[in-house]
C-alpha cells in the first residue's frame, strides 16, 4: 500500500476526529517511522491549541491494596500471597491531601483495589471530608466496578471524577486478561452509568498486553472516539513476576507514544496522562509522553511507607520519593521539554474555552 495513505488518514483524523474501525486498523498495521513523527507533530499542535504548554497534575493516593478480584495482569490481585496488604485511615488520607495541597495539587485521586472493607458509607465519608476541607479541589475515585446506586452515592457526596480503565475494547481479549467472573459487559455498563450520572469519566487501556492485536487496539481507538471520555490513560503492559503473565513481553515505548498521539488527534481536549508505567520502561518516558500529546501527570502522594506495597507491575518508579521531591523532579523534567506544571483542578477544556483563550 502507498506510504502516504497512513499520512492522509492521520491528517484526516486531525481535521474530522473520526475514522472507521478499518481505518484505525490500517494505520496501526502499516505505519512507518515517518508516520509516527507526523502523528506526534499533529498531536502537538492539538495539545497546544487546547492546553498550551501547561501540564495538569493529580495527586495519587493509593489508599488500599486489598482487592477481591483476580485480574491476570495485576500484581495486587487477590491470590498474590507476596503482597503485604494495607489500608489507609481517613485521617491518613486527609494528611496526604494536606501535604498535596501545600505542594500545589488541586485534584486528589483515591485509588485502590476493590476492597469490601471500604463500603459505600466509608467512601462517602472520606469524599465528604476531603471536599469540606479542600473545596477548591476535585476528587477522583478509582475503585473499580460498582452498582449504579453506589456510583450515585459517591457523586452526591461530591466526587467529581471517576477513573475506570476499560483495559481493552475487544471482548475476547478482555476475557483473556480477566477471570471468568469479570465481564466486559459489566465494565462497559459501569462506564456508561458513570457518564449518565454526570461524572467526568476516565477510561484507558494497556498497550502490548498479552494477546493484543492491531485489531483489538483499533477497537480501543474506535471506542474512545465513540464514548468520548474526559480522560484516557494508557500505559505499556509491564509483566509482574508473580502473575501468570510473568514471562510475557512488555509493551513498547514506540507503540505507547504513537497511541498517545492518536488519542490526542481523536479528541483534542482529552485529558491524557503520561503514566508512571511509561516512566518505568524508559527514563524519559513521561517527557516523551508529553511531547507525544499527553498533558497530565499523576505523581504519588501516598505515604512512602506503603508505596512499595502497591506494585501493580515490576520495577515501578518513584516508590521511595517524598511527595515534595516528586513534584520538584517532575517540574524539572517538564521544563526540559518546554512544558510547565500548573496549579489547577485541571478540568477538560471545552472547544469554546480553547478558542476564547487564543483570541
Ligand atoms: S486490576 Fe484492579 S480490580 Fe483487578 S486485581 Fe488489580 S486492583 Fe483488583
Amino acid at each position: 500500500m502507498p506510504a502516504s495513505k497512513v499520512a492522509d488518514l492521520l491528517r484526516q483524523l486531525q481535521k474530522t476526529h473520526h475514522l472507521s474501525l478499518e481505518e484505525y486498523e490500517l494505520i496501526l498495521s502499516n505505519r512507518t517511522k515517518e508516520d509516527e513523527e507526523l502523528a506526534k507533530n499533529l498531536a502537538k499542535d492539538c495539545t497546544e491549541e487546547y492546553y498550551g504548554n501547561g501540564v495538569y497534575t493529580r495527586g495519587l493516593i493509593e489508599f488500599t491494596n486489598y482487592c477481591k478480584n483476580g485480574c491476570h495482569y495485576c500484581g495486587i490481585q487477590r491470590e498474590n500471597q507476596e503482597v503485604e496488604r494495607y489500608r489507609l485511615t481517613k485521617e491518613e488520607i486527609l494528611d496526604c491531601c494536606r501535604e498535596g495541597h501545600q505542594l500545589g495539587f488541586r485534584t486528589f485521586v483515591l485509588q485502590g483495589g476493590e476492597d469490601p472493607y471500604f463500603t459505600d458509607e466509608r467512601i462517602v465519608e472520606i469524599v465528604k471530608a476531603i471536599k469540606e476541607e479542600f473545596p477548591d479541589c476535585a476528587v477522583t475515585l478509582s475503585i473499580g466496578e460498582k452498582s449504579k446506586e453506589s456510583y450515585e452515592k459517591y457523586f452526591q457526596a461530591g466526587a467529581d471524577r471517576y477513573l475506570l480503565r476499560h483495559e481493552t475494547a475487544d471482548e475476547a481479549h478482555y476475557q483473556k486478561l480477566h477471570p471468568k467472573e469479570l465481564s466486559f459487559q459489566n465494565r462497559m455498563r459501569c462506564l456508561q452509568d458513570l457518564k449518565d450520572i454526570g461524572f467526568q469519566v476516565g477510561c484507558g487501556f494497556m498497550v502490548g498486553s498479552p494477546g493484543q492485536s492491531s485489531k483489538s487496539l483499533a477497537k480501543d481507538l474506535y471506542f474512545i472516539q465513540e464514548f468520548k471520555p474526559d480522560m484516557c490513560g494508557i500505559g505499556p503492559f509491564i509483566p509482574q513476576h508473580s502473575t501468570i503473565f510473568a514471562k510475557e513481553k512488555q509493551g513498547s515505548l514506540e507503540d505507547t507514544l504513537f497511541l498517545l498521539s492518536m488519542l490526542r488527534l481523536i479528541q483534542p481536549n482529552l485529558l491524557i496522562p503520561a503514566t508512571t508505567a511509561l516512566g518505568t520502561i524508559d527514563k524519559r518516558g513521561r517527557e516523551l509522553g508529553i511531547l507525544a500529546g499527553a498533558n497530565v501527570l499523576m505523581p504519588n502522594l501516598s505515604p512512602t511507607a506503603v508505596r512499595k506495597k502497591y506494585l501493580l507491575y515490576d520495577n515501578k518508579i518513584c516508590t521511595g520519593d517524598e511527595a515534595a521531591q516528586c513534584r520538584a523532579c517532575l517540574s524539572r523534567r517538564m521544563e526540559s521539554v518546554g512544558a510547565k506544571l500548573l496549579v489547577d483542578r485541571g478540568d477538560a477544556k471545552k472547544a469554546k474555552e480553547a478558542r476564547y483563550e487564543k483570541a
